[in-house]
């Protein structure tokens, strides 16, 4: 097949996929021509014919808030309009009784594990893939944590594992909901009951997320949002923290600010220990207004990733970003795996190429799994120092630690930039690019 008649079938693909079904659009990209087509990178044709619209995040709905915003005379969070209102369409999406506005994803986190009593010496299991702010809170309570491995395609929680790393001291489980795809809840929820342990979902990269239909974060014990600058909805920085549980919920609404009991009229008094998370009026407003949004973008985002994965899903050596099916994942980014036994070059040399055919993608996630950072290596959280393990409430020993299939996944993964502004067309571009890459890169 010569170069023209490549270009002409890829237009074909390119216009008539959105009239396409998932299925009958399977069969139009196999493998386009053999030998492969000439790379970007060795002077051949680029793949990806149309570049990704600019992304605009902020428009009449935000301005409108801020305008609304400016007519008040307290900025401050406790009865503030916009902070009720984004409370109001929080639980639209998030049905929860007890809501707290919070300064971060982080901070949401923190208030969730203090709230559920966590402390000294208390481990909690986690995903060694994520953001810190998963842990931070967890080591300002004195507690532990333990990294469990991963699935080696959803790259969420491996529930097998999780249950192997409880002990007596186990108190929770905080599954992350990675790039916006629903780990599995009953599983750990059914686990967590077995156990008697407190369920923290970390959701601050899943907005609009949904697990079996239901909204994301609804199974455990509390979900946390963050809404810092790179989340599908944001104020810059900001999170929110939820629970239904009656003995959790007044809490979670004191561990935001100083420890005053607001709904109990004592602002001025702290009835309980902890730090200032507080979320100001101006934030609320524009997080309000972008809740309003959330929708749109997300349909968007999932739309554009499941289409990635259908189109990629036959290409030797690759496995795509795995999804339940009765799930919805939101695609904070996407990820797919290079089987590295299946190629001739390494994951720097099929992800150059993949950026000179003018896909936007780039090797990996976090650079190593959350334990072999220097703090957790040198166990010097704390003024160089880690109180539960000097005082040998723990044996954890971060130097020890190994969760393979998350060594694996982070050597191996390729990250694909999704977003909601991006078209159908440029995502069959770059699914082009990756089986033209692999075609030429195959042993
Ligand atoms: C962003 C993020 C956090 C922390 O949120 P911040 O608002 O940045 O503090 C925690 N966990 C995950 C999975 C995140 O992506």
């Amino acid at each position: 097949m010569n170069e023209k008649n490549l270009m002409s079938r890829r237009r074909f693909v390119a216009g008539a996929s959105s009239m396409m079904l998932a299925g009958a659009a399977a069969g139009a990209v196999k493998p386009l021509s053999s030998p492969a087509p000439k790379l970007a990178i060795d002077g051949g044709e680029k793949a990806v014919k149309s570049s990704p619209s600019p992304l605009v995040r902020w428009g009449e709905p935000e301005r409108e808030r801020l305008e609304a915003m400016l007519q008040q005379n307290s900025l401050f969070y406790w009865k503030g309009p916009q902070t009720e209102l984004l409370i109001e369409r929080f639980r639209e999406i998030c049905p929860m009784k007890y809501v707290a506005t919070c300064s971060s994803g982080t901070a949401a986190i923190h208030i969730a594990v203090a709230a559920a009593g966590i402390g000294l010496g208390d481990e909690v299991i986690t995903s060694p893939v994520t953001d810190i702010g998963t842990v931070i809170g967890i080591l300002y309570q004195q507690a532990v944590p333990v990294f469990a491995d991963l699935e080696p395609n959803t790259y969420n929680l491996d529930v097998a594992d999780v249950e192997r790393r409880i002990t007596p001291r186990t108190k929770a489980i905080v599954p992350v909901h990675l790039s916006g795809n629903p780990c599995d809840m009953y599983a750990i929820k059914a686990l967590a009951d077995r156990h008697k342990l407190i369920v923290i979902e970390d959701s601050c990269q899943a907005w609009g997320a949904r697990y079996r239909g239901q909204p994301i974060g609804t199974v455990g014990d509390f979900t946390c949002f963050s809404l810092q600058n790179s989340k599908q909805v944001t104020c810059g920085d900001g999170g929110v923290v939820g629970s239904n549980d009656e003995r959790f919920g007044p809490l979670i609404q004191k561990l935001n600010t100083k420890g005053c009991d607001r709904a109990n009229r004592q602002g001025f008094q702290t009835t309980m220990f902890s730090t200032n998370y507080r979320m100001s009026e101006p934030q609320a407003a524009v997080a309000a207004a972008q809740l309003g949004r959330l929708e749109s973008i997300v349909s968007q985002r999932a739309r554009l990733g499941n289409l990635l994965s259908e189109k990629i899903a036959d290409i030797p050596g690759i496995r795509p970003h795995q999804v339940h099916p009765e799930d919805r994942a939101t695609y904070y980014f996407y990820m797919f795996r290079m089987q590295p036994e299946a190629f001739r070059v390494d994951r720097a040399k099929f992800v150059k190429a993949l950026v000179l055919e003018g896909a936007s993608v780039g090797a990996g996630y976090i650079r190593v799994p959350i334990y072999r950072e220097p703090p957790f290596q040198k166990h010097d959280f704390f003024a160089g120092r880690w109180p539960v393990k000097e005082m040998g409430l723990t044996t954890m020993d971060f130097t020890k630690h190994r969760c393979p299939e998350a060594e694996a996944i982070l050597e191996t993964g390729i990250k694909v930039t999704i977003h909601e502004a991006m078209t159908e067309e440029y995502i069959l571009g770059v699914a082009a690019a990756i089986r033209k890459v692999a075609q030429n890169y195959a042993v």
